[in-house]
């Protein structure tokens, strides 16, 4: 099934022409959960990663401030209880002591385990317009450490661009950690339903009469241009980003001091959990409508946030920076 967004309450370039130029390309991802395959695009899913080459292991320090680790196989297995409980019912007694038992999984989880990465999306390039990688390359892997990072508590995610022919023997089973920081970092296995859209920036971007005269627009008139006419939430590739956590400045390269474009949002939700004309949540997707399931990958990002991969426009071999927004 595709997914479409449905057209913006108001046309802003209509209201107001001059912001025309600043339109830029969006890619929304639409996860839903599915079972995915290597040679499928997906968040979740597994990589079509060469049986040969060393799985990565994070090795930068780790923020283990909050205290607390979770074993990454109990979470899927509690993940399992939960989705097999109908609606309102309580849990069988057998399903209480199985939670009790993934608990106890949870406390002995040794946070001295190897912080092997976890892959959270993979990209075929022809599935994702607006998506360019490197000469040759046809797929963009993203894994992360799923432990907290400073100096913003994130997972810390790598870039691997490859050809996907290259790849003849598939690592199986796919390595996994033993333990993440939270439950809120692994992602459920997801098949993408890609579809560009327009996007227009981040207010703070817009020249400074603009800005003004936007402001001045909204007094009076219902949709919000922040929310509704100018930036898609969920997970997406290009497009702009959302600042509203402050610091409204794209980072630059430390390789080469570049301004560092936006490759990859990895969102808490996919629009408002209210689905519905105010809000984000006119973002929701036609075929969605009246759906509550808002946050289809179960990734959280801090208290509901966007964590920003951003990319160096001059070299792919430039380390990606992240933001958290
Ligand atoms: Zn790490
Ligand atoms: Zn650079």
């Amino acid at each position: 099934m595709t997914r479409t967004t449905p057209p913006r309450p108001v046309d802003i370039a209509a209201v107001f022409p001059e912001i025309a130029p600043f339109a830029r390309s969006a890619t929304r991802l639409h996860p839903r959960p599915g079972t995915p395959g290597v040679h499928d695009s997906s968040v979740g899913g597994p990589l079509r990663w060469p049986a040969d080459e060393p799985w990565p292991v994070c090795a930068e320090p780790h923020d283990d401030s909050g205290g607390f680790f979770q074993s990454v196989d109990a979470e899927r297995r509690r993940r399992k209880i939960h989705a097999a409980r109908p609606a309102g019912a309580d849990f069988t007694p057998e399903q209480r002591a199985e939670l009790a038992r993934l608990g106890e999984l949870d406390a002995k989880a040794d946070s001295t385990s190897p912080a092997t990465m976890m892959a959270v999306a993979q990209l075929y390039l022809k599935d994702v317009p607006g998506l360019a990688g490197p000469p040759g390359a046809d797929v963009l892997q993203v894994l992360w450490c799923p432990r907290d990072h400073r100096p913003h508590h994130c997972p810390a995610p790598m870039l691997r661009w490859r050809r996907s022919t290259d790849v003849t023997d598939v690592v199986a089973p796919q390595p996994e950690p033993e333990v993440m920081s939270e439950d809120m970092y692994l992602p459920e296995p997801c098949v993408l339903h890609p579809e560009q859209v327009v996007e227009y920036p981040y207010r703070d971007f817009l020249p400074d009469d603009l800005q003004e005269r936007i402001s001045a627009w909204e007094e009076t008139n219902r949709p919000s241009y922040q929310y509704e006419l100018s930036l898609a939430p969920g997970w997406k590739v290009g497009g702009h980003a959302s600042w509203s956590l402050g610091g409204a400045k794209p980072p630059t390269c430390g390789d080469c001091d570049a301004a560092m474009d936006m490759l990859l949002s990895i969102d808490s939700g996919e629009w408002d959990d209210e689905c519905g004309p105010d809000g984000e949540g006119s973002w929701c997707p036609l075929e969605d409508d009246g759906s509550r399931e808002y946050d289809p990958t179960k990734v959280q990002i801090g208290r509901g946030y966007a964590l920003y991969v951003f990319t160096c426009p001059t070299s792919f071999d430039h380390p990606p920076k992240t933001v958290q927004q």
